[in-house]
């Protein structure tokens, strides 16, 4: 059995199988963050997912081409732009960097190709023209829009994504100022022409002065990237409308996709990440940064594995109760880590297959993730309880290491970062050993006790003392 994979295009579970014909390479897009503040966790969450699926497919033995845009123009930056009295590029460098920093704390694999909108005004001016000749496209006062009708008149069908009528959908949408030319109210911008609160931030284009619609910079920069039709993309589910659904209609209505061949071919969406059962989102103010929860003392590695917890189609509650569930999940790993590494010392031996086959078989199911975490703690207690007796030799305990590394290949967890006891601590330990030498137990006793009030426990090995947190 193939890996499968929930497509929101048909709303349903299927076997995915890349366009590729060798069945190697494989697109995946991914939209990127708005660089106008800091990332919170539940954006957050987002990235992880596609970070999940990204590392998943490489373990699958796939190539990917992983590609996340940078939206670095939008109306919310340009109002801050306006605020701060910045240029637009030091505004969203400033953020980018911020968030290139939170992925690094989170252990996302950078993506191939980072492209940033404002550097690719070129082929999104190229694409919106090629609308234009088809007919698809309309300027008013300088603003490009396109029209629905169109390109419903032309045969294609808007709204593959939701299945819904799409009068009622964009009737409840606020129209800004700028858009009351608008032949219909469904129809979106492509370009936006120059208007004065825009500063400085705008681009020569055929139409005048301006700069592009969000939708478009997404079908300008995939394809360009990635080819007229690709395999996979991604976002969270407050994409699915009306950013995915127009990235369709202009892609697919600037270049003429066949049926079988579709600008995406597996559409993935990831839950939001809620708190106490709302979005968490910047204009609700119930949010975390990345960064709060870091100068609250978790640690990018428990963040991780709490977002990665649970399954990405499920809504996730997030609450700091749950951090700590994850660094006590986290201690079981690390602990048993730490005895099978004892136990194989220096062996060395392949990966036992039985983790990494039973981690495979719960991902293969739409990245069952929940399962294949189920599959590593099973893991866990089977390997405490054979190392327990003396059930496990070097060698066997260096193959469940391997199947570890491999598993975690996807997992990104990595090794706990290493906790070194300070000066005083290892003062005192020395002390102790010291004291046992010179079998003057009692005076060991109470170095130990002295240890234990600051925080650390000694624990006697066969390579000599180990003090570990308590
Ligand atoms: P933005 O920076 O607002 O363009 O959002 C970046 C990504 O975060 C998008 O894929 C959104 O769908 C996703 N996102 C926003 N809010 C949440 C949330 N509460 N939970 C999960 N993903 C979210
Ligand atoms: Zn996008």
């Amino acid at each position: 059995m193939g890996l499968r994979l929930f497509n929101t295009l048909s709303r349903s579970v299927q076997e995915f199988v890349p366009l590729d014909p060798q069945g190697r390479k494989v697109g995946m897009y991914c939209c990127g963050p708005t660089v106008y503040d800091y990332g919170h966790i539940g954006n957050f969450r987002t990235f992880v997912f596609a970070d999940l699926v990204r590392r998943y497919l490489e373990f699958r033995g796939f190539e990917v081409t992983h590609v996340m845009n940078i939206t670095d123009v939008e109306d919310k930056i340009i109002r801050r732009v306006r605020e701060t009295g910045s240029t637009l590029r030091e505004y969203t460098r400033r953020y980018e960097e911020a968030f290139l920093e939170d992925c690094r704390a989170l252990n996302l694999k950078p993506p191939h190709h980072r492209p940033r909108a404002t550097e690719h005004i070129g082929p999104i001016i190229g694409l919106i023209r090629k609308l234009e000749q088809r007919g698809f496209a309309y300027v008013v006062d300088g603003s490009v829009y396109f029209s629905i009708e169109r390109y419903r008149a032309a045969g294609h069908r808007y709204g593959k994504l939701l299945n819904l009528n799409l009068d009622q959908l964009r009737a409840g949408e606020r129209v800004s100022h700028d858009e009351y030319g608008k032949e219909s109210i469904a129809d979106f911008a492509l370009w936006k022409a120059r208007t004065p609160e825009d500063g400085d931030v705008f681009w020569p284009s055929p139409w005048g002065e301006g700069r592009p619609g969000w939708h478009i910079e997404c079908s300008a920069m995939s394809m360009k990237l990635l080819g007229e039709s690709f395999d996979l993309h991604l976002g969270g589910e407050d994409l699915i409308f009306p950013h995915h659904e127009d990235e369709i209609a202009q892609s697919e209505g600037a270049c003429g996709h066949p049926p079988e061949q579709p600008f995406v071919r597996y559409w993935l969406h990831g839950a939001h990440l809620l708190v106490e059962g709302r979005k968490m989102s910047k204009s609700l103010g119930n949010f975390f940064t990345l960064r709060d929860l870091l100068a609250r003392g978790f640690s990018g590695r428990e963040i991780r594995y709490l977002l990665l917890s649970a399954h990405y189609r499920e809504p996730f509650n997030f609450t700091l109760e749950g951090l700590q569930g994850a660094r006590s999940a986290l201690a079981r790993i690390d602990e048993c880590l730490d005895r099978l590494r004892e136990r194989a010392g220096d062996a060395s031996a392949p990966a036992s297959p039985t983790l990494p086959d039973t981690f495979a078989r719960a991902m293969d199911e739409d990245l069952n993730v929940s399962a294949g975490w189920a599959a590593v703690f099973d893991w866990v207690r089977e390997c405490n309880r054979r190392l327990a007796g003396d059930g496990m030799t070097p060698a066997e305990a260096a193959a469940e290491l391997a199947a570890w590394e491999r598993v975690d290949q996807v997992l990104g967890i990595g090794l706990r970062p290493a906790v070194t006891a300070p000066p005083e601590v290892q003062q005192l330990a020395a002390q102790r050993q010291e004291a046992r030498k010179q079998r003057d137990f009692a005076r060991a006793d109470a170095l130990r006790q002295r240890i234990r009030e600051l925080g650390w426990i000694v624990e006697d090995t066969p390579k000599g003392p180990r003090l570990k947190k308590a």
